[in-house]
């Protein structure tokens, strides 16, 4: 699946019109997110940031197709994903979207080189191209020397950093990454964050989600969500 044809420079990556999402209805209702508007550019670097509850997680996982709004339009590299059946979603998914998680979500009893791999397999790519750009990004994330290691054989850090190869292997549009740092001791947290520094200076856009205000700095533009409502942060735009 490809974006709609002409300058795809001009389509921007992320397009949120007025999204709401409720969790449940009547008394027991919870307004995660209230009409929420979002536009993200190709090369940007985002940070979300709000307190425990205040939806950033719900929004995330909306911008990921791994939920759906209640309300409002979502169009993501030009395309509405309301308009997508879930076969294609799950296709978009895989192809566009690079996940990283607090807890690393790799899986266990399987090597490094595999966890990496394996998006691309989904992906159909040929076995060849697989273990170059295996090798291609472990090397860049500093672990090709652990390639035959499980994940209970690395570190917190060393585990995330196969967590953002394997999320970069397809060559996504986007990378998000919720609370990618939330699990890692200080060093840790500079070799991740650094890692998104070098992606970020390379192009990639990445929404990131944090409540730890050092860690949203180091991106060119800060978003808060507080009970469901998103501002911009004022003068945050370079
Ligand atoms: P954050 O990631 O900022 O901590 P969340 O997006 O996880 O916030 O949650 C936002 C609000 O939605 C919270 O009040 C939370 O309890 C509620 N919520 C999240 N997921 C669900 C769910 N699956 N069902 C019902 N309520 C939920
Ligand atoms: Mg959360």
């Amino acid at each position: 699946m490809t974006g709609p044809a002409g300058d795809q420079q001009d389509v921007p990556v992320l397009d949120v019109r007025r999204m709401s999402k409720v969790y449940g209805e009547g008394d027991t209702a919870v307004h995660a997110l209230r009409d929420v508007d979002l536009v993200v550019r190709r090369g940007e670097y985002v940070a979300v940031v709000g307190q425990s509850g205040s939806g950033k997680s719900t929004l995330l996982n909306i911008l990921g197709c791994l939920d759906v709004p209640t309300s409002g339009r979502y169009l993501l590299d030009g395309l509405d994903v309301a308009d997508l059946d879930e076969r294609q979603q799950s296709v978009l998914r895989n192809r566009q979207i690079g996940f990283i998680f607090q807890s690393f979500n790799l899986i266990p009893r399987t090597t490094a080189f595999t966890n990496v791999e394996l998006p691309m397999v989904y992906a159909g790519i040929s076995r060849r191209l697989r273990r170059q750009r295996t090798s291609a990004a472990l090397d860049l994330v500093g672990l090709s020397g652990r390639n035959d290691h499980r994940p209970n054989e690395l570190s917190g850090g060393q585990q995330q950093r196969v967590a953002v190869a394997r999320a970069l292997v397809t060559g996504p549009a986007l990378l998000l990454a919720d609370e990618p740092t939330g699990n890692l001791d200080s060093a840790s947290t500079e070799d991740v964050l650094g890692l998104f520094d070098g992606l970020h200076a390379a192009g990639r856009t990445i929404v990131l989600i944090t409540h730890d205000h050092e860690v949203a700095e180091r991106a060119d533009r800060t978003v808060t969500v507080t009970d469901g409502r998103l501002t911009e942060q004022a003068g945050a735009r370079p």
